[in-house]
């Protein structure tokens, strides 16, 4: 049986002031038991987040990190140790935004599920099609693409401890959501994928659904055999609307 997860990814979003507040409005919620929650500031407010949420069950979680393990000369960078030092517990990779926008591909991404691994964070790896490759009928390849590379640079072991967002990049901040019943068929494949490899890691593995989640879909897209929860950006960062997500997980 997975644990529903449903995470919070705040992206660029936040001062000290407007951070504080989110916070507050998070540790009052009455949330269920039964679902993992993390959150994921900038690398600025991970210090601040941790500190606020010691104690109660959200977990805190970076949006990248570095390639490599150590600590050295890689100006503007934090590397996966110095998030756990800070109390993190999970990191992003592969966030389509980082993908498209800053570069990074494919293999990069690959070394910085390695590192987060070895430096004991538990990596979520957001795979997802555009808009264009999905009318061109490409999902599956895209995301079978995404999910091999790290299959054959790390072998299938490595998802024992990970999760996986499947993040259609034209549903990401548009408003426009899969249908439950395309985000299930490409969860299904994600699945069936890992399960030629090894059945026992492709059950166990969580699998998140990203893409303009809120309240109003998402009990409907939860409900979905193979969706475990969802990757929540924009309405992530109001407390009550992510609530809402959160007990939605949690039926
Ligand atoms: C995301 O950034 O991972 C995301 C899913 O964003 P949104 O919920 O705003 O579409």
């Amino acid at each position: 049986m997975r644990r529903p997860m449903v995470a919070g990814n705040w992206k660029m979003h936040g001062t000290r002031a407007s951070v504080a507040e989110l916070i507050e409005g998070l540790v009052n919620l009455a949330l269920p038991g039964s679902v993992d929650v993390a959150v994921f500031p900038t690398s600025l407010h991970i210090g601040l987040v941790a500190e606020c949420l010691e104690g109660t069950s959200i977990v805190v979680g970076a949006q990248n990190a570095a390639h490599e393990t150590g600590q050295g000369a890689l100006t503007g960078e934090v590397s996966p140790g110095q998030v756990v030092d800070m109390g993190c517990k999970f990191v992003l990779v592969g966030h389509s935004e980082r993908r498209q926008i800053m570069g990074e591909t494919n293999s990069v991404l690959n070394h910085k599920f390695a590192a987060a691994q070895a430096s004991g964070l538990t990596p979520i790896l957001c795979v997802g099609e555009t808009l264009e490759e999905r009318e061109a009928g490409k999902t599956l390849e895209v995301v079978g693409r995404q999910l091999d590379s790290i299959i054959e640079e790390l072998g299938i072991d490595a998802f024992v401890n990970a999760v996986i967002a499947y993040e259609p990049v034209w549903a990401i901040g548009t408003g426009l959501t899969a249908s439950p019943q395309q985000a299930q068929d490409v969860h299904a494949e994600i699945r069936a994928q890992l399960a030629k490899e090894n059945a026992e890691v492709a059950q166990g593995v969580r699998l998140l659904y990203g893409g303009s989640v809120k309240a109003a879909n998402a009990a409907e897209l939860f409900g979905m055999p193979d969706i475990d929860g969802g990757l929540i950006g924009g309405a992530s960062l109001n407390a009550d609307e992510f609530g809402a997500i959160i007990r939605a997980a949690g039926n």
